[in-house]
């Protein structure tokens, strides 16, 4: 039982933005022998040619196989991509599925997509919610620490992807979830607030690193997208996650990617802090001007195989393109609400600490990414994704 998640249990809320939210989730249960609570039957999946356990095609094959017809139910053990296969699965053979995650280290566990990897493309397929949740905290205890780092560093994430919302409110209009932006806040504020716990093992601190990862979870169920959850910071993880697996390199931790993203972007959050009204309206005015025509052109050439499938995210057809004219206006009108955005991210040198603490990567040469890819990310990842952050604000400066 958990104080802070229970009151969201099953909750339907009509909210202040306009939409009616659900949480389907009937159960969380986040304590020591929490694994006594339910009984199991065993699928293994096995690790790939790679010698890795991903979601793909033979990974959820193997699962399909090995349910029983007579199942009624899955239960995923393991961490985000264990989840992310049952997820899939439970789904598509119409069972529902219960989460023991032995890992603190994503907040995906309580989240409806599946991100899998179908012919070596990443893609997030609508998938289904966990029916409950049972986290131990003794299994969470004996996690390796860079997972544990992993689920904080994804935690991080939140300060860059709630100011890309709110950019994306400010200069396009686009809908607004203030509950949803506020829990995402208070998740991180609940392991940015147990940091020596979190770093210790204790069970206080996993217990709000847990919370603030389904908490984080939640507030994109209520939504009904990641908008809340994944900003530029997750771009740029996608990115170098699409080219580690087009190059036949090692995965890294989803985590521990957008931990050393965010202060990249929070970086980035910093220097908009710096520019006068004056100076940003200059820039605006001399800067790029990007339209349908040379983005796509510059997506075939960096995106290979991929272009197509990106060029279909970035210009739906019953989507309503973007001026990037009118959108420049908008920017330089609007300066005062974009540098409020920008003070509220966290200095780069608290990310910094915060990481630091849990010794988790807080640098692309300390995960293994090259200047190279981080250099070819910051320019290319904005178009992951069809969603406006500050990487698509800051090519127009
Ligand atoms: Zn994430
Ligand atoms: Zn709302």
């Amino acid at each position: 039982m958990s104080e802070i998640l229970d009151v969201w249990i099953g909750k339907s809320i009509d909210c202040a933005c306009g939409l009616r939210h659900e949480v389907p989730i009937r159960r969380i249960i986040i304590e020591r022998d929490a694994l006594a609570q339910v009984k199991v039957s065993l699928s293994v999946i096995r690790e790939n040619a790679m010698g890795e356990v991903a979601a793909d095609e033979e990974a959820i094959v193997q699962v399909m196989l090995d349910t029983p017809l007579s199942s009624k139910i899955l239960l995923a053990v393991g961490a985000g991509t264990v989840h992310d296969i049952v997820r899939f699965v439970a789904h598509r053979t119409k069972r529902p599925f219960l989460s023991e995650p032995t890992a603190p280290s994503v907040d995906g566990f309580a989240s409806v997509g599946a991100p899998l990897i179908v012919r070596g493309f990443k893609q997030t397929i609508p998938a289904c919610a966990p029916e409950a949740i049972f986290a131990d905290l003794a299994v969470l205890a004996k996690a390796p620490q860079a997972m544990i780092a992993a689920g904080l560093g994804d935690m991080l994430g939140k300060h860059t992807s709630l100011a890309d919302w709110s950019l994306g409110r400010v200069l396009l209009g686009e809908h607004y979830c203030e509950l949803s932006a506020r829990l995402t806040l208070e998740a991180v504020e609940l392991c940015t607030a147990q940091l020596a716990e979190i770093a210790q093992r204790t069970d206080l601190g996993l217990l709000r690193l847990m919370e603030g990862l389904i908490l984080s979870g939640l507030s994109m169920l209520l939504v009904g997208h990641s908008r809340p959850a994944s900003g530029a910071e997750h771009h740029l993880s996608h990115y170098w996650e699409m080219v580690l697996l087009q190059q036949r390199r090692r995965a890294l931790l989803h985590g521990a990617k957008v931990g050393v993203a965010t202060v990249l972007m929070a970086q980035r959050y910093q220097a908009l802090q710096g520019l006068t009204a004056d100076e940003a309206a200059a820039r605006l005015a001399q800067g790029h001007v990007p339209s349908e025509l040379t983005d796509a052109e510059r997506i075939r050439q960096v995106y290979g195989d991929m272009a197509e499938m990106v060029i279909a995210e970035n210009f739906p057809a019953n989507g309503t393109a973007v001026d990037a004219q009118a959108l420049k206006a908008r920017i330089a009108e609007k300066w005062g609400d974009v540098q409020a955005i920008a003070r509220a991210v966290p200095a780069p040198a608290q990310l910094i600490a915060w990481l630091e603490a849990v010794q988790g990567p807080v640098t692309p040469e300390q995960l293994g990414v090259e200047p190279e890819l981080v250099e070819a990310s910051l320019q290319d990842a904005l178009f992951v994704r069809n969603r406006f952050t500050n990487l698509r604000l800051q090519r127009l400066l």
